[in-house]
Parts: C-alpha cells; sequence; structure tokens
C-alpha cells in the first residue's frame, strides 16, 4: 500500500487562513503523489468542546477531503502505553519531578544546547526516586543516548536539531505529542508528513523517537507559516482569520480558497483541478504576510 499524508489539527479552536493553508498543501503534496490522505485529531491536550466539527467543516467546505475514519488520539492510549513500554523494557526512560521552574532555574549542563532538559533526574538512585514519589507524581523522559539528529527535509534540504531527554508522558498521565505523533505516523501508515515549519525543531526528536521503536520515519516537508503585518505567526487576534470571520466580512470560502492558492503560485479554482499545477520545489520559501480581509471586508 502506498504510504498516505495526512493532517493532524489540534482541536483547541476554529482553524484560522494559516491553517487551512497548511492543510491545503498537506493535501496537494498527498494527493499529487498518489497516497490516501488521513485526518486525525490531535486531542490529547487543549481540545475545546465542538472545536473538532467546526475544524471539519472548514476543511470540507475550502476543498479538503480525506480517506477513511478519523482518528483521535484520545481513543489510542493503548498504543502510546505499548510503545512507552518498549522503551522503558530496553532501559530508555526515566522518571522525572522537576517543575517547570526548577527546569529553569537549573545551572544547564556545559555544552547542552538552549532550551535542552538539564538531565537533573536521569541519575537519581532508586532511594531518591522513592523519595520524590511520594511528593509529586512523575513525568517520563527519554534516556536519549544523543544530543543532535539529523533529518531530511523536501523544503529545507538536511536539517540538524536537539535531541534532550524530552517529555514523553506528562506527570498528569496525559501521553506527550512528540511520543503520539510518532506512533500514530507510523501504526496508521505515515509516509510524508506536511506541516508547519514551527514544528521543524522538534523533527529531530520524533525522528530518533521513531528510530528507537524500529519505527520508518516519514517523509518530512515544513511549510512555511502564515503571519500578520508585523512578521508574528498569525493567530485570532489578528481580526478577521477563521472562514466564520471572513465570510462576516463578506468574503466566501472560494475567495479565501483562491487567495490561498494565489499566495502559493498556484490557479484558482477547486483543489483537484490545481492538482495537476502544484510543484513542492516551486512553492515559495518565505512566510506569507495575511493581507487581511481586502477591501470587500476593510
Ligand atoms: N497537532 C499539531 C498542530 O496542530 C500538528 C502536529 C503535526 O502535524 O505533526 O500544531
Amino acid at each position: 500500500m502506498t504510504s498516505a499524508g495526512r493532517f493532524a489539527p489540534s482541536p483547541s479552536g476554529e482553524l484560522h487562513v494559516g491553517n487551512l493553508r497548511t492543510a491545503i498543501l498537506a493535501w496537494l503534496f498527498a494527493r499529487s503523489t498518489g497516497r490516501p490522505f488521513l485526518m486525525r485529531v490531535e486531542d490529547l491536550d487543549r481540545a475545546r468542546a465542538g472545536a473538532e466539527a467546526e475544524q471539519l467543516r472548514d476543511l470540507a467546505a475550502i476543498g479538503v477531503d480525506w480517506d477513511g475514519d478519523i482518528v483521535r488520539q484520545t481513543g489510542r492510549g493503548p498504543l502510546y502505553a505499548a510503545a512507552i513500554d518498549r522503551l522503558s523494557a530496553s532501559g530508555m526512560t526515566y522518571e522525572c519531578f522537576c517543575t517547570r521552574r526548577e527546569i529553569q532555574e537549573a545551572p544547564s549542563a556545559p555544552h547542552a544546547p538552549q532550551g535542552a532538559y538539564p538531565g537533573t533526574c536521569r541519575n537519581l538512585t532508586e532511594a531518591e526516586r522513592e523519595q520524590k514519589r511520594a511528593a509529586r507524581p512523575a513525568a517520563l523522559r527519554l534516556r536519549s543516548n544523543v544530543r543532535e539528529a539529523t533529518v531530511q527535509d523536501v523544503l529545507h534540504g538536511s536539517y540538524t536539531g536537539v535531541v534532550d531527554d524530552f517529555v514523553l508522558r506528562r506527570n498528569d498521565g496525559v501521553t506527550a505529542y512528540n511520543l503520539a505523533v510518532v506512533v500514530d505516523d507510523a501504526e496508521q501508515g505515515v509516509g510524508q508528513v506536511v506541516r508547519g515549519d514551527d514544528l521543524l525543531p522538534s523533527t529531530p526528536r520524533q525522528a530518533y523517537l521513531a528510530s528507537l521503536l524500529n519505527m520508518p520515519a516519514p517523509e518530512y516537508a515544513h511549510v512555511p507559516l502564515v503571519v500578520n503585518a508585523t512578521g508574528a505567526r498569525l493567530a485570532k487576534r489578528d481580526g478577521a482569520v477563521t472562514l466564520a470571520d471572513l465570510a462576516r466580512a463578506g468574503v466566501g470560502v472560494d475567495e479565501v480558497r483562491d487567495a490561498l492558492l494565489a499566495s502559493l503560485g498556484l490557479p484558482a479554482g477547486p483543489l483537484y483541478g490545481v492538482l495537476a499545477h502544484f510543484d513542492p520545489l516551486t512553492l515559495p520559501r518565505e512566510p506569507w504576510v495575511w493581507p487581511g480581509p481586502g477591501p470587500r471586508g476593510a
């Protein structure tokens, strides 16, 4: 079977035009290479009631269709637990009792990259762990054997980034994104990951984790984000940025779709008609500045 592409939104609110543009790109990458396109709702964290339905409605409205049933991460706890158990059985995890503040204030290890976990709990004795467990539930971290890893990205080429002892399971028991995404992509047969380039720095961690679990790492394409007039990542507070906002400002869904396609150098029209024009290598490499709803809405 051909490996799949996917879109994996977090149902924390309505999608904005930046999210929709990334979804269109993921769809174009998958459909233009004859892959199935899967929809996975990443609802382990930050889920807001009703957001999933709004997101799926907006994706469908813009022309993004998907194959098979929608997968929700909250239904997949046993898969994540099994992967964590495999890592633990080979000594690749450890309990961490640090608070966020302790991590921030810990002296970082010499030569440790910025933002990397300083390793405070890596070598606790069993007696120390026992004592700490009484005070605070533990998170589970990866006992990484490397400090960095390199991935290949269709748009960024060879990319090397930090691999630290990142969290696999939070101390409230919720599976961490980096573990869930690796397990899900492998288990769902995803061979092509197209997503916003804000996630590029997490990718070496994910590829390393996949290798530890003997799971194939997918092909990656990290696409530029949509930004506001000040160059910051687009957010809801930037005005009319969702399909519902834009409809109220007099901009219809087809117009939004066509504006997003134009920003990618692609012709207007329904997405299936655009497929033949799609060439990943000619995509813009810079963030796109959202021009706002335009004269009709201003
Ligand atoms: N759920 C993540 C987000 O909405 C995307 C994760 C991914 O595509 O790997 O930012």
